[in-house]
């Protein structure tokens, strides 16, 4: 059974920002299409559509999480989407650049409204690629007036070789530090960080076996498309799971736990899913560096040909290992 940590809603791919790490290619246009998504941004009657269904759907936890782009800039529609959340009896979080915390008393103001509206925890976006835009002390600000009303606080520095997490946080005063949680990404070269930052710059480990099934979180993005996760798989056609505007969360998800290719991904893992392609004659990921597991899946899923082919390689080797065996799809619990 698949099992998300939350509903992620990407609400919006504008961003007042343009960072080189951003793997979503956000930025400022309001006008063009992007690379990822669209210029499109989630409407309050369209999320209430979403959010109204997850207390009945018990494998996601209880928790909507907005993202972007920068889902704060539209303030308006932003603090009514905030609301939903209280409506259904749901924890609410938000990724953030900050840039709303001009000075300390529009930080202030702006938290306390939201905390109001049910906001319980921030996750505040920091690299020294967000610095190149925005001075340090506008997350500053945002850190004092979430700890002034009682917000729960997660620092996530974005990280390469050299822009390390002591260079993104040596600005930050210590005492203001103090009682957040700081939960490190390395940067993945995906979307915008793949050209316009330096390949060695990122840092390589030896990817493992494994997958990913306890770091999924249902994503829904602003034209109602649904993905098992916000680290890459919302990017690719191959992984989209359904359409939250035309069908249900349970019926997506109900397909989606059927669906050799997911349970492979969560279960067995990327680099699994690479060695089929290898053995099957297709192309060989595993030559190459990849800094996590999701970065490899990128590499697998982006491309719509080379997804089939992984798709392919999968449907070859479950044939095989089933050929003595009838398969039949039952409900839990049932009998034969
Ligand atoms: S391995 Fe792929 S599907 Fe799994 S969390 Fe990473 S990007 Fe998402």
């Amino acid at each position: 059974m698949l099992q998300f940590n939350a509903v992620v809603l990407i609400t919006t791919n504008i961003c007042n920002l343009k960072c080189r790490h951003c793997y979503p290619a956000s930025g400022p246009s309001r006008s063009e299409a992007f690379t990822y998504g669209s210029n499109k941004t989630m409407t309050a009657q369209q999320a209430e559509h979403y959010i109204k269904q997850i207390p009945e759907l018990k494998n996601i936890n209880q928790r909507i999480h907005f993202s972007g782009g920068e889902s704060t800039l539209f303030a308006q529609e932003f603090r009514a989407l905030v609301a939903l959340g209280k409506k259904y009896g749901l924890r609410v979080s938000v990724t953030t650049n900050c840039s709303w915390a001009k000075d300390q008393e529009k930080a202030d103001n702006f938290i306390e409204d939201l905390a109001r509206r049910g906001l319980t925890r921030i996750e505040i976006s920091l690299s020294v690629f967000h610095q190149e835009f925005l001075d340090i002390n506008y997350p500053i600000r945002a850190i004092r007036a979430c700890k002034k009303h009682g917000l729960e606080i997660i620092l996530r520095p974005i990280v390469t070789k050299t822009a390390s997490i002591a260079k993104t946080l040596q600005a930050i005063p210590p005492k203001d530090l103090e009682g957040t949680t700081i939960a490190v990404s390395k940067c993945m070269p995906m979307g915008r960080a793949k050209s316009e930052i330096p390949p060695d710059e990122f840092v390589y480990p030896e990817i493992h076996y494994g997958g990913c099934q306890k770091i999924l979180n249902l994503t829904i993005r602003q034209d109602g498309s649904v993905y098992p996760c916000c680290a890459g798989s919302d990017i690719t056609n191959a992984l989209r799971l359904g359409n939250a505007d035309r069908e249900s969360l349970r019926d997506i998800i109900a397909r989606a736990e059927l669906d050799p290719l997911l349970v492979a991904l969560t279960e067995q893992g990327p680099r699994y899913l690479a060695e089929l392609l290898r053995e099957t004659g297709g192309k060989d990921f595993l030559k190459e560096k990849h800094v996590n597991i999701c970065h490899l899946c990128n590499d697998l899923f982006i491309d719509d040909e080379i997804a089939k082919q992984v798709r392919t390689a999968l449907a070859d080797r479950v044939g095989k290992g089933l050929k003595n065996f009838t398969l039949v799809s039952l409900p839990a619990h049932s009998i034969i």
